[in-house]
């Protein structure tokens, strides 16, 4: 064998192996295996926004990814960026939406507080913190840095320990370092209702896996239910004037919405999941009311006791992990306009159909499909919207007769016969919706995004469209799968 042969061979075996240790070099010469949490408080209205900088915290291993650094989905209305502060090289990002959006997208012109948490690698050196914000274009703008030392003293690194906290492991598939790991914190449990939380996580736990890409990504997932026992049972209901004392303060009627079920008490959320390595976080509220809402790399709440719990729970997790939309548009929401039909949105699961040739998940699309796709519409519309209205009704007279001391019997009938007349709809919707010549086909189909007209959704059905379907659309479940893939290396 020659000199130069020798050569080639040697390259051959030596470039693979430094292909594969240029994975984590880069982390390893920015971090260490620690995560970093920055807490600040994101103020504003709808025209004003200030953020600043409330404590940092170190704490566990760093549960994310030390290959992926770079968080490339360009999905959220914010980006949270690490700066090298030395050679300004970017060096970690991630996208995400916040409450504060929401609150801001909601119109309402008093300023409020609300707190959120960057959760980062733990960096070596000093480094530029910076959020984007995407301008009325969707392009992203830095609206806020500073430059942060992870030497400083202040930075507080108490151990995370309450006695009080259970931790349960209801699968685990290895290394947090190259898995997703998914954390359920219990919500109004209260300490007498500890196997109840249990239970209700190993269900969940299954549930998750009956969906697809879940279920053949099995391996690739940690999950691990986390409980600090709440003093009452359930949530607050403040249309109903019930007020509950738990552990991380969610509530109904979040920005106004009846089953919109979030907390403000971001720290609380965080001190808690930090008892285990986390990617993402569930909150599992205890109760029997229809709820739940879920925020892009921020959180997802669902309620454990509803009919249409599963639903919730697969749902809500597809909007704060994959950062899907909704797909529905009939039922109201906190906000009008969350979408402009002029403005292509960000997520992968929506399009305004800007450029109709050059759709998003136009590699799904059959050759010869018709764009927009035409489908059984104005029936749907008029059954769904009827049936809207007649769930406000029914449901604020449950509130009434809650706000006004009805008795139990009278509260459980009206709440029976909502839960009744929900199903009887849903499944109306889905045999209405099952007989369409259009089932199974990937298109653009008008409605979505809470908008009756100008913006698509990529197929007939899915979860993101209603709570009678039991499958994520062709394109959902690739983005979901997409995700996944970004957390495994
Ligand atoms: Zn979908």
């Amino acid at each position: 064998m020659s000199i130069r042969k020798t050569f080639t061979v040697l390259l051959l075996i030596i470039i693979p192996l430094a292909t594969f240790a240029q994975g984590t070099e880069r982390f390893d010469n920015y971090f260490i295996d620690k995560t970093m949490r920055i807490d600040y408080f994101h103020i504003g209205n709808a025209e004003t926004e200030i953020i600043t900088i409330d404590h940092i915290y170190q704490y566990g291993i760093w549960a994310g990814s030390r290959k992926n650094l770079a968080d490339n989905f360009n999905n959220g209305a914010y980006y949270y960026k690490i700066y090298d502060a030395a050679s300004g090289e970017l060096i970690y990002s991630k996208g995400f939406d916040s409450y504060f959006k929401e609150y801001q997208i909601s119109g309402i012109k008093d300023m409020r507080s609300y707190h959120e948490s960057a959760v980062i690698p733990y960096p070596k050196f000093k480094f530029k913190f910076a959020l984007d914000k995407r301008n009325d274009k969707n392009e992203l703008t830095e609206v806020f840095s500073i430059e942060i030392n992870p030497s400083d003293i202040s930075v507080i690194k108490d151990a995370v320990k309450d006695d009080e906290v259970k931790i349960y492991k209801t699968l685990y598939s290895g290394d947090p370092h190259s898995k997703v790991d998914i954390v359920i914190l219990g919500e109004g449990y209260t300490k007498e209702e500890e196997q109840k939380f249990k239970t209700d996580v190993e269900k969940f736990t299954d549930t998750f896996f009956k969906y697809e890409p879940y279920n053949r990504m099995k391996d690739h997932f940690n999950i691990y239910g986390v409980l600090k026992p709440s003093e009452e049972s359930g949530v607050d209901e403040p249309r109903a004037g019930i007020y509950k004392n738990t552990a991380l303060g969610a509530t109904f009627n979040s920005l106004g919405s009846e089953r919109y079920l979030l907390t403000e008490d971001n720290k609380a959320v965080h001190d808690i999941a930090a008892h285990v390595p986390y990617d993402a976080i569930y909150i599992m509220c205890n109760h029997e009311r229809y709820g739940g809402g879920g925020i892009y790399n921020f959180f997802c709440t669902f309620t454990s006791d509803n009919q249409f719990n599963e639903y919730l729970f697969v749902h809500e997790f597809g909007h704060s992990f994959s950062g899907l939309a909704d797909e529905y548009y009939t039922s109201s929401t906190a906000y009008d306009n969350f979408y402009k039909v002029d403005l292509e949105p960000v997520e992968p699961n929506v399009t305004a159909l800007l450029d109709p040739a050059n759709i998003k998940w136009k590699d799904f699309i059959k050759k010869g499909t018709e764009i927009p796709t035409p489908w059984e519409k104005q029936k749907y519309d008029e059954m769904d919207y009827a049936w809207q209205k007649q769930r406000t009704e029914m449901n604020n007279r449950t509130a009434e007769l809650k706000r006004t001391g009805a008795s139990k019997s009278e509260i459980k009938k009206a709440e029976d016969d909502y839960a009744e007349a929900d199903k009887a709809h849903a499944d109306k919707m889905a045999g209405y919706l099952n007989n369409s010549k259009y089932v199974g086909v990937v298109g653009a189909f008008e409605g979505a995004g809470y908008m009756q007209k100008g913006l698509y959704r990529p197929m007939l059905d899915c979860i993101m469209f209603t709570k009678s379907c039991d499958v994520f659309c062709k394109v959902c479940e690739h983005a979901i799968e997409n995700v996944i893939k970004h957390y495994l290396e």
